[in-house]
């Protein structure tokens, strides 16, 4: 079994505890590697490093700190393959997807190191003739960056690249359930020459170092990608700090089928959307409004659709989908797909876990006749589960498809530029999808509504995250 280490201090260290996470692959159900398991102390040691390293690093010119994310891009490219298979032991992620996110990844961080003679600060009229007002950004400071089990190299990248730009320095832990390729990213970057401290790793419990590092003295940001319950508690542990928190958290996207939507082309947008990864992903579609005109023709395709699914070894061709990522959510999800039955829903397809000898498999599965404010039309599933709803009037599906917690993405399938500029105007979610399925670009803007969270992540305003102004009024 293979042992990975934290990077703190620019070493690469067990955790002060001696203990380990035993990371297992969901699809194979064999235990394929381990992870140190930190608590207080590993915390304490990552951020005093990063503190000590921060200044320096923040007095060197942009374009020097760019230098770096250009080498970490090239490190990724250089072991894609290693990487995109690991990726996908430790999370059951299709190898064609994983392989998606570690090239992505690589251009994130190219894109980032593009930012450095980009951004810029102000220079803002006075009311006194004889003087200059300057706007600086400068770095925020210490920057904690928490990340979850379903895209954990991606979202690592969403919070190295835009601190280190910037300069911040940066305490990134990965989730338990997902911490090896990251830290094979670290063991990887560990020799490239970067200032120690300025980039540290740390592997263990959410309420433990993930507390810890949220309440510590040093931390000045904390930028989690994760659940609503784990937004809270950093919210509630900051409090006593006033410290910035930067939450990107769960979603229940709707998407909605206009009358006159290419009907094979939202089939398949949905499809997509909803069992991509398993399901398991932010984003993706979680509950689709169908016009009463298209119903009976959009349904019996989306059934066919889902039907031609293949799911299974997520190194086997063709398939869409693999195991979900422990037995806790396979029966989370059952559990829901129960109530939704006994309060009234009706199963079109699919309905069961699957068994495929290992691993954690739920079938395809499309229902109707779920209320509104029933469960599984209003809570985040995160697995292979789509409700339909019919509806006919537009203020009504709009009305349903905002009355939501959450209010991360949205989208609408549509051939009139009307329709299109409408309900975008008319949508109350962070992102809006037109004819397409849900995925946002680089260069955008990743941010939810409610309690979808606080700020965002990507483009120009992912940056702004972890910049600070200072205003400078100049007499002369
Ligand atoms: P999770 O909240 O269980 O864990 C996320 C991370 O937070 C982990 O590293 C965990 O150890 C840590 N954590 C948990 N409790 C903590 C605490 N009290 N203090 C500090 N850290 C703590 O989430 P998950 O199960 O890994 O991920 C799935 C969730 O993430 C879903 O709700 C999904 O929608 C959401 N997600 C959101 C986005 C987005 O961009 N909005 C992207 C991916 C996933």
């Amino acid at each position: 079994m293979a042992t990975y280490q934290q990077l703190i201090n620019g070493e690469l260290v067990d955790a002060t505890t001696g203990d380990w996470i035993d990371v297992e692959n969901p699809y194979t159900n064999e235990i394929i590697g381990r992870a140190p398991k930190g608590n207080e102390n590993d915390a304490d040691a990552a951020l005093s490093a990063a503190k000590a390293a921060q200044p320096a690093w923040a007095r060197q010119t942009p374009a020097a700190r760019a230098e770096y994310l250009t080498q970490f891009a090239q490190v990724i490219r250089d072991n894609r393959i290693e990487l995109a298979q690991l990726l996908m032991h430790e999370q059951a992620k299709i190898a064609g997807l994983a392989q998606v996110e570690i090239d992505v990844t690589a251009v994130y961080f190219d894109y980032y190191a593009g930012w450095a003679r980009k951004y810029e600060g102000e220079v803002i009229s006075s009311d006194d003739p004889q003087e200059n007002i300057f706007l600086f950004q400068k770095p925020i400071g210490v920057a904690v960056g928490i990340c979850p089990w379903n895209f954990p190299f991606f979202v690592m990248a969403r919070k190295v690249a835009p601190a280190l730009l910037v300069g911040c320095s940066s305490v990134i832990k990965p989730s338990s359930t997902t911490p090896l390729t990251t830290l094979r990213f670290a063991e990887l970057i560990s020799s490239l020459g970067l200032p120690k401290g300025v980039l540290n790793f740390v592997t263990g419990g959410g309420a433990t170092l993930g507390a810890a590092l949220t309440t510590h003295p040093y931390s000045d940001l904390v930028s989690l990608t994760g659940s609503v319950d784990a937004g809270v508690e950093i919210i509630k542990n900051s409090a006593e700090k006033i410290m910035k928190t930067s939450l990107e958290l769960g979603g229940k996207a709707p998407a909605i089928i206009f009358p006159d939507a290419d009907i094979d082309l939202a089939v398949k947008g949905v499809t997509d959307s909803r069992l991509i990864y398993s399901g398991q992903v932010c984003n993706c579609c979680e509950r689709v409004y169908v016009h009463s005109s298209i119903y009976d023709e959009f349904v019996s395709k989306l059934k066919a659709s889902f039907e031609a699914v293949q799911y299974g070894d997520p190194a086997a061709d063709g398939v869409t989908y693999s195991s979900q990522i422990d037995k806790g959510q396979l029966e989370k999800i059952s559990g829901m797909l129960d109530r939704a039955v006994a309060a009234g829903a009706t199963v079109l397809t699919g309905g069961h876990v699957a068994d495929k000898g290992t691993g954690y498999f739920f079938e395809p599965t499309l229902l109707e006749g779920a209320a509104q404010d029933s469960e599984i039309v209003q809570k985040e599933v995160f697995g292979p589960i789509l409700p339909i709803i019919r509806w006919d009037d537009y203020d009504d599906v709009i009305a349903k498809a905002n009355d939501c917690e959450y209010g991360l993405t949205s989208s609408v399938f549509t051939t009139n530029v009307s329709t299109t500029m409408q309900a975008i105007k008319d949508l109350n979610f962070g992102e809006t999808y037109v004819n397409r399925e849900h995925f946002e670009g680089i260069q955008g803007f990743h941010a939810g509504w409610r309690k979808s969270g606080i700020g965002g992540a990507d483009g120009k305003w992912g940056l702004h995250e972890y910049l600070q102004s200072q205003v400078a009024y100049i007499r002369y």
